[in-house]
């Protein structure tokens, strides 16, 4: 049997805290990072009026709802 001492047990507690905590931070990062990127690649900006809307379709023209003009999908790449 391993004997282990009481502020072992703590120290052991502590770092699986530790790691837990850390694993569910990345994952909340990564899943936050996968929603951003789902909604940027649905949004399109108007070339005429500037108004950002979304569109669910995988459409290539899409129409502005505040100015009716037919705009291309943007890819909302960083410069
Ligand atoms: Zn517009």
């Amino acid at each position: 049997m391993i004997k282990v001492t009481l502020s072992d047990l703590i120290l052991i507690g502590m770092a699986i805290g530790v790691v837990f905590v850390c694993m569910q931070w990345v994952l909340a990062v990564l899943a936050e990072r996968r929603a951003s990127r789902r909604i940027s690649d649905n949004v399109v900006f108007c070339r005429i009026c500037g108004s950002a809307y979304q569109v669910e379709k995988h459409a290539d023209i899409t129409i502005c709802p505040v100015c009716r003009t037919p705009n291309e999908r943007n890819t909302m790449d960083a410069i």
